[in-house]
Order: C-alpha cells, then sequence, then structure tokens
C-alpha cells in the first residue's frame, strides 16, 4: 500500500495519453502515467503502426508483380506470412523501445497495472492511490461488434486479423471505413478474393462523394468486390468457413469474417461515472478545451466523441497538458484534423467536403477545383490514377482539400497547413511546387482557384 503525489496522472498510455504525458513533463510538471498493458497503445502494437508495416508488404507484392511494366523482371512467389510477421514485429518492437526510451528520459514516472478513477483526484492501481492536482483520462478504444453478432472462431476484428499466420482465400470483411479497407486492400494484394459488405450506400463514406466513387472504381478495378447499402442480418460458421447473410437474403461465404464496424470507448467499470464524470453511451463527455464535467478531470483520445485518430489523440493530448499550465492552447476542431485512408489507392483529406462546404457556407459563395492527376508526371511514371479536389471560399480561404490516388497520404501536410492557417489559393500560389512531384498537383489546384491555371484546362 503506497502513496504518491504528482501534479498530474494520466490514465492510459496511447496516443493520447502519452502525448499528454511528454508535453506536461516538457512544461515542468511531475507525471505518472498508467499502463495496464504497453506504452503506445493501439496504435503502436495492434492499430496504425503494424497495419502499414502489412501494406507495405502488399505494395511489394504488386510491384514485384507488376514490374515487367517498369522493364524490371521478377518472378512474384507468393507471400512468406512467418517473414511479414517477423518485419511487422520488427517494426512495433522498435518503435516500443524508442517510445520506453523517451519516457524514461523524460522523468515521467510509469505504473504498470489497472488503474481506476475513485475520486476527482485520485487514481487506484492495486494498492497504490496515485494522486494528481489534475487527471487525464485516456483509456482509448476497442473493436466494436453489432448486436447479435459475435466475435469469436472465424469471426475475427482487426487484433486477430493482424495476427493470422496465413493468408485467406476467400475473406469477407464487414464494413468498408478505413479499417475494413486497408485489411481488404493487403489481403487482395497478397492473392485472396475479398468481399466487403458496407451497409451505408459508399465505401469510405466519411469522404467527399466523388472520393469515394473515385476509390469503389479503383476497388472494382483491383477485384475487390462490395455489397453497398443493404444491412448485415446474420453470420454462421462451422469448421470450413462462414456465411454472412444480408438484410436483403443475400448471402456470401467465405473462410473468415473479418469485423470493421467501428471502435467503441474503453471506459466501463473505471470509476469514471461515480466520479461525476458526465457520460453519454460509454464516451466522455468534454467542452472544446476537453475539460469534462468534474473540474481538474481532463479526457483525450479515442474516449472523447469524433474521429478517432492517434494524431488527433497527440492534437489532445499536447492540448490538455498546456491548458493545465496555462498556456491557453488554440482549439483546433475535428474538421480541421487530416484523415489518411492507407490502401491502394490512398486516400487524404481534411476540412469540408464539397457538399458540406455548400451546406456551410452556401453553394454560390464556395468553388471546388478538381485536378486529375491524369495531368501530374510523377503520378503518370509511378502508375496512379486520382484526382485532387480543393474547396475554396469565394474571395476567402482554402475550407477543404480531398485527394485520392497512391502515396497521396504524404500531400496531407501541406494540405493541412493550408486549412488550418485559412491561405487564400492567391496566397499559396505563388509558392511553386517542386517538379516532378505529386505535390505539384495540389499546387495546380490551388493556382487554378487563384485564377492562374499552369498546366490545367
Ligand atoms: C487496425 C487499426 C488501424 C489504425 N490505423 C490508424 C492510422 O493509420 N492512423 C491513425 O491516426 N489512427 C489509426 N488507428 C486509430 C488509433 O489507433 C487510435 O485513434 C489511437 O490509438 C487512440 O489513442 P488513445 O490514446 O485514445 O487510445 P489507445 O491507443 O487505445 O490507448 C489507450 C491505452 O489505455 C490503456 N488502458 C485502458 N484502460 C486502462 C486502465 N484501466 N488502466 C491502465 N491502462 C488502461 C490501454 O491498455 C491502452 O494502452 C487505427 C486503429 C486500428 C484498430
Amino acid at each position: 500500500m503506497s502513496e504518491q503525489n504528482f501534479d498530474i496522472v494520466v490514465l492510459g498510455a496511447g496516443s493520447g495519453g502519452y502525448a499528454a504525458a511528454l508535453r506536461a513533463s516538457e512544461l515542468g510538471f511531475s507525471v505518472a502515467l498508467v499502463e495496464k498493458d504497453k506504452v503506445g497503445g493501439t496504435c503502436l502494437h495492434v492499430g496504425c503502426i503494424p497495419t502499414k508495416a502489412l501494406l507495405h508488404s502488399a505494395e511489394v507484392a504488386d510491384v514485384s508483380r507488376e514490374s515487367a511494366k517498369y522493364g524490371v523482371t521478377t518472378t512474384f512467389g507468393g507471400i512468406d506470412i512467418a517473414a511479414v510477421t517477423a518485419y511487422r514485429e520488427g517494426i512495433v518492437a522498435s518503435k516500443y523501445k524508442g517510445l520506453q526510451g523517451l519516457i524514461k528520459s523524460r522523468g515521467i514516472t510509469v505504473i504498470e497495472g489497472e488503474g481506476k478513477l475513485t475520486s476527482p483526484t485520485t487514481v487506484q492501481v492495486g494498492d497504490d492511490t496515485l494522486t494528481g492536482k489534475s487527471i487525464i483520462l485516456a483509456t482509448g478504444s476497442y473493436s466494436r461488434s453489432l448486436p447479435g453478432l459475435e466475435i469469436g472462431g472465424r469471426v475475427i476484428t482487426s487484433e486477430q486479423a493482424l495476427e493470422l499466420d496465413f493468408v485467406p482465400k476467400k475473406v469477407l470483411v464487414l464494413g468498408g471505413g478505413v479499417i475494413g479497407v486497408e485489411f481488404s486492400s493487403v489481403w487482395k494484394s497478397w492473392g485472396a478474393d475479398v468481399q466487403i459488405i458496407e451497409a451505408l450506400p459508399h465505401l469510405v463514406p466519411n469522404e467527399d462523394e466523388s472520393v469515394s466513387k473515385q476509390f469503389e472504381r479503383a476497388f472494382r478495378k483491383r477485384g475487390i468486390n462490395f455489397s453497398l447499402g443493404v444491412r448485415f442480418q446474420s453470420v454462421t460458421q462451422d469448421d470450413k468457413g462462414v456465411v454472412v447473410t444480408l438484410e436483403d437474403g443475400q448471402t456470401f461465404d467465405g473462410e473468415l469474417l473479418l469485423v470493421a464496424v467501428g471502435r467503441g470507448p474503453r471506459t466501463a467499470n473505471l470509476g469514471y461515472e461515480e466520479a461525476g464524470v458526465t457520460m453519454d453511451r460509454g464516451f466522455v463527455i468534454t467542452n472544446e478545451r476537453l475539460a469534462t464535467s468534474v473540474p481538474g478531470v481532463y479526457a483525450v483520445g479515442d474516449i472523447v466523441p469524433g474521429l478517432q485518430l492517434a494524431h488527433r489523440g497527440f492534437q489532445q493530448g499536447i492540448f490538455v497538458a498546456e491548458e493545465i499550465a496555462g498556456l491557453n492552447p488554440i482549439v483546433v476542431d475535428d474538421i480541421n484534423i487530416p484523415k489518411v485512408t492507407y490502401s491502394d489507392p490512398e486516400v487524404a483529406s481534411i476540412g469540408y467536403s464539397e457538399a458540406k462546404a455548400a451546406e456551410k457556407f452556401g453553394a454560390d459563395k464556395i468553388t471546388a477545383y478538381d485536378y486529375n492527376l491524369a495531368g501530374n508526371g510523377k503520378s503518370h511514371i509511378i502508375g496512379t490514377s486520382g484526382s485532387i479536389k480543393v474547396v475554396r471560399v469565394n474571395d476567402g480561404p482554402v475550407v477543404g482539400v480531398h485527394m485520392i490516388g497512391a502515396r497521396v497520404g504524404e500531400l496531407i501536410g501541406e494540405a493541412q497547413l493550408a486549412v488550418n492557417w485559412e491561405a487564400y489559393p492567391e496566397d499559396i500560389a505563388p509558392f511553386i511546387h517542386a517538379h516532378p512531384t505529386q505535390n505539384e498537383a495540389l499546387g495546380e489546384a490551388f493556382l487554378a482557384l487563384a485564377g492562374k491555371p499552369l498546366h490545367a484546362i
């Protein structure tokens, strides 16, 4: 039994929690970081990083298959899943080691164990009571399922999908959002038959509709099957496979069913409600400055309603540490957080879609320009198609950027600066983009919106 006092106690060491701890320690606070599993959380161990390793392996498979097109003779011999696993685990282990070292070097006290909020100023971990002048809740999320859809056997979540030691011959994917399409893309590149089932009318349904449609065309061209607009009804499984039935009676069979229908907040039985924290369907409700209903208690990351993204967690963690330090950090609304879907093709976006911008500012008050990557030399060289759409307010700033094509995720940096800095296309137009890069395509869209297109008609 021990009692320890800190300026700040952070519950959960995922993207949101560890970012808060790092920034708080930089600002001179004493910090306890409570973690029941591994520092780094979902993103490092079972999310962003390992999935991107799989996607890179998938890209290499495609490149080796298509190499003759570029005059290189190779033979694609197949996927050695044990080697893929070693590569993926190696990346995660190295980043994990780096993060542990970083946290240690900042003098943060890591407390291993399951923590529970026991009052507005205390977290209990086993026999230890940690008291903080401020508490930051950052307990993250888990893979959700649908009512009546039980995970087990051949019905798996992304955690089990990562760990598979074989490439399925035929796989069903429930959910055409970010996680569903990433795994679909990997499996297809590895040679599987893939069938996606999405209840909404589009794949990547949170994107600008023109991007969703191009994405569907690209997936269709790759031979990835999908069913849209009809809801899942039930699944059965036996030792041969799974059969999914949709509400309209259609059935699909496969070796496995990946359930990728979103992530729920990990907040049950952690003492939040008992301490007086206002909750809604398991999420922690905060004001725009991430303060909960209990003074001195803040929340960050996936438990706060909105986009569930690692870099949103980083931003919120930094924000709360600075808020506690009285630095009055700026609020970044979810709409201005960049989003990337890392599949083949990639999708990257920020700000208002064309339709949402028309709703918000008036259809006659905005202009959208869609630059086709067919006009971009570098995209042609690497064999990708797609487009970059920029939405501006007339005589006003850029309020949305929506991109699709190989590698466009790497272009989101400039887009997020333009949107968050409320730049006008005329401000950006004089700063020419390097040739030949894919980045030029974004520059061309800005030039066109500034009334001086270079390579655009
Ligand atoms: C397959 C997949 C791919 C993804 N890819 C991306 C991507 O490419 N880019 C991106 O931005 N986002 C991606 N995400 C989302 C990203 O992982 C999450 O948004 C991010 O991890 C959320 O951070 P967090 O700190 O809120 O929670 P988490 O990362 O979930 O961390 C919460 C931590 O709290 C700990 N914890 C929980 N309860 C307790 C307790 N009672 N006591 C002690 N510790 C506790 C957990 O063990 C965990 O380590 C992906 C997610 C998945 C599942």
